[in-house]
């Protein structure tokens, strides 16, 4: 089923794309395995998709043990500054940057291993209180501060959209965010693209293609339920 799904999202992904002018190419799915065994993976890697996404370091670090090296890792999740060191030369890139004390640790433990660090802002677009994620308004002065820190790389921002049903109360969330992006890429800051747009998840993920997503990351509708109890 993992290979149908897979392959199902990326035949939906060609489509959507094809609908509003958008090249599929610049859309890329990662394949959220959190909580999901690593064999779990090694079945989705038979569609040749090589981007997973994980929310814990600790889980992504025994992945990464487990499994080829050519997958890209993405942490997507909340990132707490002592786990850091634990995701350099691992992670492909961080999508869950939010302040600059992390910015700053992640500057620190890249800077010992000569590594640099691809990162995305992460964006509370819709205020929730339960959300990580800085403030839309915040989010080109935290970005400006970054950009001075040699090892981080600035490649873009994500969002985490509410939960709903209809995918529809989300697009506004997504046109803002993508707003946000082309706003602080206008400004040509050093060493800052706004390339990577990551935004969309199982329920929302066409809406937010349509918006401009250039990463969408899915979980259920590969894995199927995640049962957080065992
Ligand atoms: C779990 C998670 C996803 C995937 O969610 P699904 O609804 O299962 O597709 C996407 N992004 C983040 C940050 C997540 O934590």
């Amino acid at each position: 089923m993992i290979v149908e799904n897979i392959k199902e999202i990326q035949n939906e992904i060609k489509e959507v794309c094809d609908k509003v002018g958008r090249d599929a190419n610049e859309v890329t799915l990662i394949a959220v395995s959190k909580t999901k065994p690593y064999t779990d993976i090694e079945k989705a890697l038979e569609s040749g998709c090589l981007d997973y996404g994980e929310n814990k370091v600790q889980e992504l670090d025994q992945k990464y043990d487990l499994l080829p090296k050519n997958i890209n890792w993405h942490m997507i999740g909340h990132l707490q500054r002592n786990k850091v060191k634990y995701l350099v030369g691992k992670a492909k890139m961080i999508h869950s940057v939010d302040s600059l004390r992390l910015a700053n640790q992640i500057e620190k433990e890249y800077a010992k291993k000569d590594m640099i660090a691809k990162v995305l802002i992460e964006v509370n677009m819709a205020g929730e209180e339960s959300k990580f994620g800085i403030k839309p308004e915040e989010t080109e002065q935290l970005i400006r501060e970054i950009s001075n820190l040699e090892h981080v790389r600035v490649c873009g921002l994500m969002t985490i959209a509410p939960y709903t049903l209809n995918p529809e109360d989300n697009r506004i969330y997504f046109k803002k965010l993508r707003e946000l992006s082309v706003d602080i890429g206008s400004k040509n800051i050093d060493n800052v693209t706004m390339s990577e747009l990551s935004m969309g998840m199982s329920g929302d993920y066409k809406v937010a293609i349509e918006e401009g997503s250039t990463m969408i990351r899915v979980g259920t509708k590969i894995f199927g339920e995640r049962n957080y109890n065992i």
